[in-house]
């Protein structure tokens, strides 16, 4: 049965639609929680669908946290969430780098101290976090030292990112065989009260630049992210859901990946947004509209407590 795209979820709709899933992927910021504080009935909702069956697991694009680190912040805010059920793109960068790119160096890493941590675990060595202080004058920083076993450059969140950091990303991309990753492209992180900061894709937009190349990157749409899961899990993605607040990340990620797709208003992309998509007929953007909406996944409660 064809189902016409972007249909508000209400109704007798809801227990139909989660009926149809047997397993049901998260992204986090702007769906089950904004910033520090849970959306309200997000851990009900999540604690419900586990209790109903439904395998559960949590997908973002956001390179700043371990697993570890995103089981503890889930369990804080009361979501019953095991550490195995996160997938963060620092963690999905590390294996994407062990078993796609198969890496045999290190890694030249402009990320955080989660990556680093996550890049260890799977016995991936990397050259350091933190600033990058400039010294001396131009031909210098085209001479800067490099370590001869590096073998992949790899671009995250990195509040240190610097002119010096980008310098030395493009004298190690000056080998053609050195790899260039990026966890994600999102260009800016929203904040409470309409604020942004800028986001990784900033950062990887300047290496893209400076080394005349274009990133492999890991995260949402990328379909890395869902593979990850599914290889882990076995999913079935006839059978899976992917909710999201964002189109360009979540939506579109559940749409190359061929799953159910279910936007929510509680972040930042909106109706019109994705009416807009849909109205276009551009096939591109029409990857963009998700299946079903609603204004927050409490709206799912009822239909999981009935
Ligand atoms: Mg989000």
């Amino acid at each position: 049965m064809a189902v016409s795209k972007c249909t508000r979820l209400n109704g007798p709709l809801i227990k139909q639609m989660l009926d149809s899933v047997d397993s049901v992927l998260f992204d986090c910021d702007g769906v089950i929680w904004r910033g520090d504080q849970a959306i309200p009935g997000a851990p009900d909702v999540i604690n419900l669908l586990k209790k109903n069956g439904k395998k559960v697991f949590f997908v973002t694009n956001n390179s700043t946290k371990t697993r570890k680190m995103y089981a503890d912040k889930l369990a804080l805010m009361g979501f019953n969430a095991a550490e195995d059920e996160v997938f963060g793109t620092a963690y999905c960068s590390a294996m994407y780098l062990k078993h796609v790119s198969r890496l045999q160096g290190k890694v030249y890493l402009i990320g955080s101290n989660a990556m680093r941590q996550e890049l260890e675990k799977v016995g991936i060595q990397q050259t350091g976090v933190g600033p990058d202080p400039i010294s001396g004058v131009q031909i210098d920083w085209a001479n800067v030292p490099l370590d001869p076993e590096v073998k992949a450059v790899v671009v995250g969140f990195d509040e240190h990112f610097s002119y010096m950091k980008l310098n030395r990303a493009l004298q190690y991309l000056n080998n053609p065989d050195c790899l260039l990753v990026g966890t994600n492209t999102d260009t800016r992180l929203p904040l409470e009260g309409g604020k942004a900061v800028p986001g990784t894709g900033c950062i990887l937009k300047a290496v893209e630049t400076a080394a005349q190349r274009q990133a492999q990157t890991v995260g949402k749409p990328n379909h890395f992210m869902y593979d990850c899961v599914a290889s882990q899990f076995g999913l079935d993605r006839t059978r899976c859901l992917m909710v999201g607040d964002r189109l360009d990340t979540d939506i579109l990620l559940g749409s190359n990946c061929g799953l159910k797709t279910l936007l929510t208003l509680t972040g930042v992309s909106t109706v019109a947004d994705a009416e807009a998509h849909q109205e276009s007929g551009c096939p591109k953007r029409l990857g963009m509209v998700p299946d079903y909406y609603v204004e927050s996944i409490a709206e799912l409660l009822p239909a999981l407590q009935g």
